[in-house]
């Protein structure tokens, strides 16, 4: 029994000493990069916080109803080059035809002017872009190191996202959390490949590549759900509009029908069967005491019900359109 006991204490005692040997290892890896200088940014991907923003961002996005914008990524039209990075102006013309691509996506009006200098003092110190919601301007910094089609478009599409989140009301007060907000919110919306690329060059990301992956990987798994409801949303959409077609046409006829029964004008056609006779008859004593009427009521009420209560109204309509057309054309 007590030697049970010993194998066991002895098995607990090599897992933590394992466990404190990997760490040590990862703490002094890591170290040495900071020290060698191949980070400019030194930290472990805090995965924790990362699915937090995922959660908020897609929350804020749902609250303003742009859900859609989760349903795919962003590819741009305009093509940012290395040598166009290299020269001020090029680069400035790139980046705001980038701008013109991306505001519409985001359901942005188009009065976000582009401010590009070489001049880091307009900005403040350590950033390279920055957003002035009071001009309503992205200024993009051009500085030797950070002149790259990957840092350049990311940071274009980091201010523009303070703008999205600053038009639609969904910022934090926090200005840390804020910053975390629209650096997740650049994946969201379709930026996450940017985010990615750019992420070994970018000075002081707010996230690093591991946190960017994790979203885009949280991102790939709601999309067929988000697909389908949305899909679901549309056909609904659909078929609101057809009923509503459907109930102006049926009231339509009901109007010419009435005017024919107002006339006393009896049902002669020889053509018509005596059973065919009866349903005319019967079709002309629901119109007179209202039946009809109430149904397309009741199918307009319908407007506001699922999808299965609108097909369900709309086959009643275009029951009434062919009791309506039969009727008339007897007379
Ligand atoms: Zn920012």
């Amino acid at each position: 029994m007590s030697e049970d006991w010993l194998s066991y204490f002895f098995a607990v005692a090599m897992i933590l000493l394992l466990n404190y040997v990997i760490n040590r290892l990862r703490a002094r890896r890591y170290e040495k990069r900071v020290k060698n200088g191949q980070f400019t940014y030194c930290r472990e991907p805090d995965l924790e916080r990362t699915r937090k923003l995922f959660d908020m961002c897609r929350q804020r996005l749902e609250s303003v109803g742009l859900t859609d914008l989760m349903l795919r990524d962003f590819a741009f039209q305009t093509q940012l080059t290395q040598a166009q990075c290299d020269n001020d102006a090029q680069a400035a013309a790139q980046l705001q035809s980038m701008l013109i691509e991306m505001l519409p996506h985001l359901h942005l009006l188009p009065n976000v002017k582009l401010l590009v200098t070489t001049d880091a003092s307009k900005l403040q110190p350590g950033v390279l872009g920055e957003y002035d919601p009071g001009q309503r301007a992205v200024r993009i910094l051009l500085q030797p190191g950070q002149r790259s089609p990957e840092v350049l478009s990311a940071a274009l599409c980091h201010e523009c996202l303070h703008c999205f989140l600053i038009t639609y009301g969904i910022t934090s007060p926090d200005p840390q959390l804020n910053e975390g907000l629209t650096e997740a919110m650049t994946c969201l919306v379709g930026f996450s490949q940017i985010m990615i690329r750019s992420n070994a060059n970018r000075q002081l990301p707010y996230l690093i590549r591991a946190e960017f992956e994790e979203l885009r990987k949280s991102l790939l798994a709601i999309r067929p759900k988000l697909q389908q409801q949305a899909d679901q949303k549309r056909n609904l959409q659909a078929a609101r509009e057809q009923l509503k077609k459907n109930i102006s046409g049926a009231s339509a006829m009901m109007e010419q029908a009435k005017a024919l029964i107002a006339v006393k004008k009896a049902p002669q056609s020889r053509r018509l069967s005596a059973a065919e006779l009866r349903q005319l008859q019967q079709t002309l004593l629901a119109l007179e005491n209202g039946s009809y009427t109430m149904t397309l009521r009741q199918a307009e009420q319908s407007l506001n019900g699922d999808l299965a209560a609108v097909r369900k109204a709309d086959d009643a309509v275009l029951a009434i359109c062919g009791s309506l057309y039969r009727l008339m054309l007897a007379f």
